[in-house]
């Protein structure tokens, strides 16, 4: 066998990038589709880069200067996946009998963190999105045929043979015409990619009392992508709901809201009332009772939070200044009385 070190044209133990480079060049040059390009020269060189790219196949050339007869079989598709991107061998899903379409997921997903006062109070929603639309003119295939001409480089059997030996063949899907058989030229609406991008901001309401993780569904505003009948299918874009579980010393637990004050002692025994100011969007007011625990937390259920409860932990304070020596005797005599 010819030493495929030579046949790229690299020195024995040549490395990985300069294998790569000398073969992406070669095969470039003498890719039988191009202009003094040879079928010959391009399996050659092919051949000789499969086995150079796999380090079983190289380390046993390195060494006894062959390889195992009957192991090399390789596909192009692989080793042109292998070198990247070149136009010409552009890989592409597709059967014998047409072009598979290109599919993205239909929905979209994403994470939405609210501040929690909207969590309770609803707001308006508004944010920007990126949406995959399938490319109206190739229908998500990337590529288009040019009338029904076919394929000269298969001559219409979308596939490529090379026979080298008897005992050595090599098959692959022709690469110019992605197995069709057909004469195809890329779609320039989309440049071969199927879809284009298209951002987009979505606006909408926010529902009040959402629970962490709740999810807001808007529909028809997922990815595009084209059904097997040719009809286009709009997914829908889900909103997953996040935010923070304490805000402006008010917490929130599923729809319920918690919070924990401290009022004078004197306004307990005056049963004062308090006010509590939710955010600064919403006041809620209560009695405070003298004779409820001080253990024992105020459950309120004001309209706004829509049959969930508020609930609040009162601590009684004495601020310093506020008693004299001898009234706090006087306090701490009246309640051992009543606690006997
Ligand atoms: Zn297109
Ligand atoms: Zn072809």
């Amino acid at each position: 066998m010819k030493n495929p070190y030579s046949t790229l044209g690299v020195q024995n133990g040549a490395s990985e990038s300069e294998i790569k480079k000398a073969f992406r060049d070669l095969s470039k040059k003498y890719h039988p589709d191009k202009k003094g390009g040879s079928q010959e020269k391009f399996v050659e060189i092919s051949e000789a880069y499969s086995i150079l790219s796999d380090p079983e196949k190289k380390g046993m050339f390195d060494r006894f200067g062959t390889i195992k007869p009957g192991s090399l079989n390789f596909d192009f598709n692989d080793i042109f996946a292998d070198i990247g991107n070149i136009s010409e061998f552009r890989r592409r899903s597709s059967t014998r009998y047409g072009k598979r379409k290109k599919m993205v997921p239909s929905d979209i997903r994403i994470k939405f963190r609210i501040n929690l006062p909207d969590s309770v109070f609803g707001g308006s929603f508004k944010q920007k999105i990126n949406r995959m639309i399938a490319c109206e003119d190739c229908k998500s295939v990337g590529e288009l045929v040019d009338g029904q001409k076919e394929c000269v480089y298969c001559s219409g059997r979308g596939k490529m043979i090379f026979r080298q030996t008897p005992s050595i063949v090599f098959e692959s899907v022709c690469s110019k015409c992605s197995g069709t058989g057909l004469l195809t030229s890329r779609c320039e609406t989309c440049l071969g990619k199927c879809f284009l991008q298209k951002n987009e901001t979505v606006e909408a309401k926010l529902p009040k009392n959402l629970k962490n993780g709740s999810i807001l569904k808007i529909e028809k505003k997922g990815n595009v992508n084209y059904t097997d009948n040719e009809e286009t299918h709009s997914g829908s874009c889900y909103f997953l709901i996040d935010f923070p579980g304490k805000e402006d010393g008010i917490e929130k637990e599923e729809a319920n809201l918690k919070t924990a004050i401290e009022v004078e002692l004197s306004d307990i025994f005056e049963e004062s009332q308090v006010e509590i100011d939710v955010f600064k969007r919403k006041k809620i007011k209560f009695k405070l009772q003298h004779d409820k625990k001080i253990s024992e937390k105020y459950i309120l259920s004001p309209d706004f939070l829509e049959g969930n409860y508020f609930e609040i932990k009162v601590t009684p304070i004495i601020s310093k200044n506020k008693l004299s020596e001898e009234s706090r005797l006087d306090i701490a005599k009246c309640l051992r009385k009543n606690i006997v």
